[in-house]
């Protein structure tokens, strides 16, 4: 399998992924996307959004605001529910909550005068160090930090004034406070579902997974609203979960082989949630979650009517009842769908490295080349064809070194098929055809170039 490493050194090489501010040695999980990368990431939000939006009747978008009311987050319960004790492990820096820590210590050494739940952050980090608590691995642990994992920022311009917001920590919220304006300005029926697709932020200390776990990330999140009493809420969550696997699958060319279903436990599952699955991947880094699914209930609704004083709930048209519908959330990470395609698409040959991307994901669909460079008569050809697939295609050029470092170039960013201008070209108006992974050639009328492309791409 392939390792991170060569998927990082591809993804510099080849204008995939680089370290944001590289020039100032970077910035903590933070990545910027170059030229590849942009193309790879515009296409995984139009086949997910034509995917779950165009491709279905039950289906709306939104494009909501990264800075919202700040009650949004007090009724959602990160603001209050994200202050988490952490510790860290001084050697791995892995992160522990420094109250189940404590816990997990007592199990071995009870004591019934000790109340974790009553604890201040300052008398866990007293009891942590008198008793020399360390960590699973081993390790001393660090004192406890309070750690929230959404950003502030501050709004207004006079000092002493300006009022506190956050950067979201998740697109749905989003969904939530706008149920009711998706629901007077559309013509929505239950059950139906509202997707969006967006950058989300998120205080993550962890680190070292490249951009698996960023501060920054784009989120594609589902609310599927329903009343549970008119739909079963096992059999909406099936459907989804089914969704998602072919998705994943199907649409973007991964194999069964690599993704499982990982059921939350009771204690991990949130209070509000009943049920809550995992579409795990198998990253280079052992299996972690891609997308999640949860049956939220009607929580947030419920906490978005409460906080703001809105009427968030639906009157059901044919009976007249009025109630406050329920959810299901399958919420997906744009950039872990893109870590996947590539781990997924990477393959060491005897002579090279080809990205087997599915070509509805490649960030070019064809590469043009003149057979050797400085032939005017050749480039001028070749130029021709370029210029006219580009009309209905994204079409790479290159004109540089020879035909054989072309081809190596385009099969390391996942190029489906090289066009080659040769000199036959200028007698029978025919071009060579390469294919990406087979690398067998075909030689096609010029005339027929789109059609077969065409084709090729339904
Ligand atoms: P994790 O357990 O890995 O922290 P989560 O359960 O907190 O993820 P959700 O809140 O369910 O994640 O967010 C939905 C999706 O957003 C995740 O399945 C994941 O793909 C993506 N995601 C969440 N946090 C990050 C992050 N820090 N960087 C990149 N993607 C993320």
């Amino acid at each position: 399998m392939v390792t991170l490493e060569e998927i990082v050194s591809l993804c510099k090489r080849r204008g995939f992924v680089y370290p944001t501010s590289d020039i100032y040695g970077g910035l903590m999980s933070s990545y910027d996307y170059g030229p590849m990368g942009a193309e790879l990431l515009r296409n995984l939000r139009t086949i997910w959004w034509k995917a779950f939006i165009h491709d279905r009747s039950d289906m709306v978008g939104l494009d909501s605001q990264i800075l919202l009311h700040p009650q949004t987050w007090v009724a959602s319960g990160h603001v209050g529910s994200f202050n988490d004790p952490l510790v860290e492990d001084s050697k791995t820096n892995k992160r522990y909550r420094a109250d189940h820590v404590i816990e997990a210590w007592l199990t071995m050494h009870p004591d019934p005068t000790v109340v974790v739940e009553d604890m201040t952050i300052d008398q866990m980090g007293e009891y942590i160090a008198a008793h020399k608590i360390i960590s699973p691995e081993g390790n001393a642990l660090s004192k406890p930090k309070t750690f929230n994992l959404l950003f502030e920022t501050k709004l207004g311009v006079v000092e002493g004034e300006k009022s506190t917001l956050y950067l979201r920590g998740e697109t749905a919220q989003g969904i939530f406070t706008n149920f009711r304006n998706i629901v007077d300005s559309n013509r929505v029926q239950l059950p139906f579902g509202v997707g969006q697709i967006g950058k989300s932020f998120r205080n993550e200390i962890t680190t070292g997974q490249f951009i698996f776990r960023t501060i920054e990330l784009e989120q594609a999140e589902i609310e599927y609203f329903f009343d549970p009493e008119i739909s079963d809420w096992q059999e909406l969550f099936t459907a989804w979960k089914n969704a998602m696997w072919t998705f994943v699958t199907d649409s973007l060319g991964v194999s069964a082989s690599h993704l499982r279903w990982r059921r939350h436990t009771d204690k991990e599952r949130s209070h509000y949630s009943k049920d809550t699955y995992d579409l795990d991947y198998q990253f280079p880094f052992g299996w972690k979650e891609l997308w999640g699914i949860a049956y939220r209930t009607d929580y947030d609704l419920t906490q978005q009517a409460k906080h703001s004083g809105a009427d968030l709930s639906y009157v059901n048209p044919v009976t007249g009842k009025k109630i406050i519908p329920h959810v299901i959330e399958p919420a997906a990470g744009i950039n872990r769908l893109f870590l996947m395609v590539l781990t997924e698409a990477y393959t060491q040959e005897e002579k090279r490295i080809v990205l087997k991307l599915n070509s509805k994901l490649s960030p070019y669909k064809v590469a043009v080349f003149p057979l050797v460079a400085n032939k005017p008569e050749l480039t001028q050809k070749a130029r021709g064809i370029y210029t006219e697939l580009k009309k209905s295609l994204s079409v790479a050029w290159d004109d540089r070194g020879n035909i054989g470092k072309r081809y190596l170039a385009q099969d390391e960013i996942g190029t489906p098929w090289c066009v080659t201008v040769d000199y036959a070209t200028l007698e029978d108006d025919a071009v060579t055809v390469r294919d990406r992974d087979t690398t067998k050639q075909e030689r096609i009328p010029i005339s027929g170039l789109i059609a077969y492309f065409q084709q090729k791409l339904l």
